[in-house]
């Protein structure tokens, strides 16, 4: 079986959620959608107060250099450039629109000619970023002109705890997916791909490999997490490692999430631009768990009400349980990069009463990234960041598979993150300096 070094086997809990077809989601009354729902600078409005829009249409414009369009998921007026809280819990500009139910739409133009460049264009076009959670604009992405990438990574792995979207899409859409695949392909100017997928999806696995062909290979990964992860996956799928400090391009690869092919095929073969996304939302807090098309904008309380979920539990997460980030306000809404909300009673949540360190070992043995969390944390305790680079805090992927083995409880990912952030900081002003010395 393919795999990787070290990682963590979480109990799954997927079968909350992995029988549920995708259906549609809430229908709000009014969305909120972010300018920011990418990795880069937020999109810039082209549309004004009052102004009737069609769902489907342009309403932000990508910013200069990294950035990404955004589209109206309704029908209805707009309302105004609104500050709104987001996950962090700070205020970022968003796009208020009133929903008029008639769900009139408007689509891009019709693609005369699909080459890589035009496959490109229009990923641009459609505000395609990825849908796996990390939200950089594909179309940067797959770029890859004038390095020497000859494959293209799917990411199947789906290997977060409760979260099944990507599985449901390769089941339910797995023509769809595989032919945004081969877009992907073209765009990236690549003549093969492997899909990636956690032996815990055998149905999908199945499915796919009886359909793939034309330079399109089926990989079955042990369910392992960080499996999804982009340098594990890379090495479980081809055993290409992607050098440190550098990208997968330079192991000539480019990664692409499942969710993220099938918005490429909407945007090519159905001229759909990118506002809209099947979530997961589960946990033992939600009456029925379920795989829903949520509109970008949606208000998490729509989300949650629609499902049965109940919003006093004892922990709502956005994202898996372990990369996830915690919810504090049901006011935050869906984005391109909102793969799941989920809400647990306390039965799946484990009290957090750190100990002190037992040396046993176990963050060295599970880290993914060859890292010493333990020493790493010392470190920064001791405000000794030469010593926590020394370690390798730069090269925490934030999985969280040291805080989950630590019988401590310690609270290791945040610590490593916090160093992680420092040892950045001072290579950052090393460099300011440097550069202005040399004039
Ligand atoms: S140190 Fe970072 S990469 Fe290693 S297990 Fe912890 S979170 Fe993951
Ligand atoms: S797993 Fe926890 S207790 Fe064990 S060495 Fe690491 S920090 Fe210490």
């Amino acid at each position: 079986m393919f795999t990787f070094a070290n990682g963590v086997h979480p109990k799954g809990c997927k079968e909350l959620s992995a029988g549920s077809g995708i259906g549609r989601g809430p229908e709000p009354k009014n969305v909120y959608v972010p300018l920011s729902q990418h990795i880069g600078a937020p999109a810039v409005p082209v549309v004004e107060a009052g102004e009737r829009v069609l769902c489907g249409q342009l309403i932000a414009k990508a910013a200069a250099g990294l950035s990404a369009n955004v589209y109206s998921p309704v029908s209805g007026t707009i309302k105004g450039v609104v500050g709104h809280i987001t996950l962090s819990g700070k205020k970022k500009n968003h796009i208020l629109i009133e929903n008029d139910f008639l769900e009139e739409k408007t689509f891009l133009p019709h693609m005369e000619e699909i080459t890589g460049e035009s496959v490109l264009a229009r990923i641009a076009e459609a505000g395609i970023v990825g849908m796996g959670g990390a939200a950089f604009p594909t179309a940067a992405k797959l770029n890859v002109q004038g390095k020497n990438v000859d494959f293209l990574v799917v990411n199947g792995a789906e290997c977060e705890p409760y979260i099944t979207c990507d599985y449901r899409i390769m089941l339910e859409y797995a023509q769809e997916f595989l032919q945004g695949v081969r877009y992907c392909m073209l765009a990236a100017g690549v003549k093969r791909a492997v899909i990636g997928i956690e032996d815990n999806k055998k149905d999908a696995i199945a499915k796919l490999s009886s359909l793939a062909g034309d330079g399109v290979a089926v990989k079955a990964l042990k369910t392992k997490y960080p499996q999804g992860s982009e340098k594990q996956l890379v090495y479980s799928c081809l055993k290409r490692v992607i050098p440190e400090n550098k990208l997968p391009a330079d192991a000539g690869v480019v990664v692409v999430n499942v969710h993220t092919a099938l918005a490429v095929y909407k945007a090519v073969a159905e001229d759909t631009p990118c506002y809209e996304r099947v979530m997961t939302v589960s946990g033992k807090a939600v009456a029925t768990p379920k795989n829903i098309w949520v509109k970008n904008g949606t208000l998490y309380r729509d989300v949650a009400a629609f499902c049965g979920a109940d919003e006093n539990c004892a922990r709502i997460v956005s994202g898996g349980p372990l990369m996830g980030e915690p919810v504090f306000s049901l006011k935050v809404c869906t984005g391109k990069g909102t793969s799941s909300l989920l809400f647990l009673d306390e039965s799946e949540c484990e009290s957090k009463n750190a100990e002190p360190c037992i040396g046993c070992g176990r963050c060295v043995q599970a880290c993914p990234m060859g890292l010493s969390p333990v020493f790493i944390e010392r470190a920064l305790f001791d405000k000794n960041y030469e010593e926590a680079e020394a370690y390798g805090a730069a090269y925490c992927i934030g999985c969280g598979c040291c805080s989950y083995v630590c019988p401590a409880k310690r609270f290791l990912v945040q610590s490593v993150k916090l160093a992680k952030k420092e040892v950045r900081a001072r290579a950052d002003k090393k460099r300011r300096e440097a550069e202005k010395k040399n004039g």
